[in-house]
């Protein structure tokens, strides 16, 4: 079959690879209908982590179960399936208090598994014509049959929960104002789940026009941090009140406002001085733990500076995590069924898996109003 496979730093090409088969009972094979593109795919993309040549990357993915494991109850050949991009085993005592984020089984030594990334266990990535869910009655969730909704479920797979997730990790409640640093596709999900859930006001930094543009059209204030210091012109606009919580969809690949200065602690340092005493943080971009494989860098090996004695000065929550997609991706997936959310007026583009080498190099340099990719295999 055919796949997105991750050659070099700023390199994929599609190659034939060996179709997945079961290997457990508890397995299924899906035939991938829709897989996305995603910021943390980036990283490796980008050659920041240790990603070794020959990975297929994809930990977004939708499709068609097309053969069923014996020990399978809950699932059957034809079912419309999404996946979270968490491979969890639905047993371990996190996965029982519903954190499948950080499953201890799927991947020992490391907090979590997920497709087609590096150190996050031994599976495959599904830019793919198909690709293995294993523990599938847990790792996959049932779709009403038929192509209905096709974009909007597809971003149920991480981003739309993954969005839900930072604005619960920061403590956020209904009527609360809120702050979004990144308008990429965690970040407009972000400010939407803000919306949805109520917020007063929703801010959102970045310095990608077409992503302000966004923001704005879902009823954001859009602030571009290239013009000045975003928290300036935040406290500007408030008559220098703070905003109760704030969230970092950018995480440790953070520029300064030119967008080519790496800035990894950027975002944290601005979030503790906008968000009030006894405000939130809800961290849901990537810091990555020490990767041995990447390049050397503080900021790769985990290390990010930010001024913690101010944090502790205004008694500030921090949540943090990989999203437990699992723990919401049934309510957000009903949601959308009933006319209630439409989170795909993020995608700006769907494509062939051909056009998938083209498309992460657009996303990447975020040109031409790439913002969130969908590709059809
Ligand atoms: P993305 O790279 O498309 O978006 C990041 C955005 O941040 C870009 O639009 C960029 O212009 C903007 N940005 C850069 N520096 C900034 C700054 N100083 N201030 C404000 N904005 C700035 O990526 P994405 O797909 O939206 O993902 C965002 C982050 O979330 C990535 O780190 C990704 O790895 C992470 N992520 C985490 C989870 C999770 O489960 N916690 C899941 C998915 C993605
Ligand atoms: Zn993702």
């Amino acid at each position: 079959m055919r796949a997105v496979v991750y050659d070099k730093p700023f390199s994929v090409t599609i190659r034939e690879v060996e179709k997945p088969k079961i290997l457990h009972p508890d397995d299924v094979i899906v035939k991938v209908t829709t897989t996305c593109i995603c910021g943390s795919d980036l990283h490796m993309y980008e050659g920041r982590t240790g990603a070794q040549a020959g990975i297929v990357f994809g930990h977004e993915n939708m499709g068609i179960v097309d053969e069923v494991g014996e020990g399978v109850t809950l699932l059957k050949k034809g079912d419309r399936v999404v996946m979270p991009f968490n491979v969890a085993c639905g047993r371990c005592l996190n996965c029982e208090e519903g954190k499948s984020a950080f499953c201890t089984h799927v991947n020992p030594g490391f907090a979590g598994g997920a497709y087609g990334y590096v150190s996050m266990g031994p599976y495959p990535g599904g830019q793919a014509e198909f690709i293995r869910v294993p523990f599938a009655d847990f790792n996959a969730l049932k779709l009403p049959p038929g192509t209905e909704h096709e974009e909007d479920f597809a971003l149920l797979a991480d981003i739309f929960p993954t969005g839900w997730h930072g604005v619960q990790l920061s403590g956020f409640k209904p009527g609360e104002s809120i702050v979004v640093f990144g308008a990429g596709p965690v970040g407009l999900m972000a400010a939407y789940s803000a919306i949805i859930r109520g917020a007063s006001e929703v801010y959102v930094v970045d310095r990608v026009p077409e992503r302000l543009q966004k923001a704005k059209e879902i009823g954001c204030t859009p602030i571009d941090f290239s013009q000045s210091d975003a928290v300036d012109q935040i406290l500007k606009l408030r008559d220098g009140r703070e905003v109760d919580r704030g969230v970092d969809a950018v995480g440790y690949q953070a520029t300064s406002g030119n967008g080519k200065t790496e800035q990894p602690n950027i975002v944290l340092e601005s979030l503790i001085r906008v968000v009030k005493p006894t405000g939130g943080l809800g961290i849901p971009g990537l810091y990555v733990p020490n990767d041995p494989g990447a390049p050397d860098s503080a900021a790769a090996k985990g290390y990010i500076s930010f001024p913690f004695g101010k944090l502790f000065e205004k008694g500030l929550s921090i949540g943090t995590g990989q999203c437990n997609v699992k723990s919401y991706n049934r309510y957000l997936r009903d949601l959308i069924i009933a006319g209630k959310a439409k989170p795909s007026f993020v995608v700006s583009h769907n494509l062939s898996l051909d056009e998938a080498p083209d498309a992460y190099d657009k996303f990447d340099r975020r040109v031409d109003g790439y913002t969130k990719v969908l590709l059809h295999p």
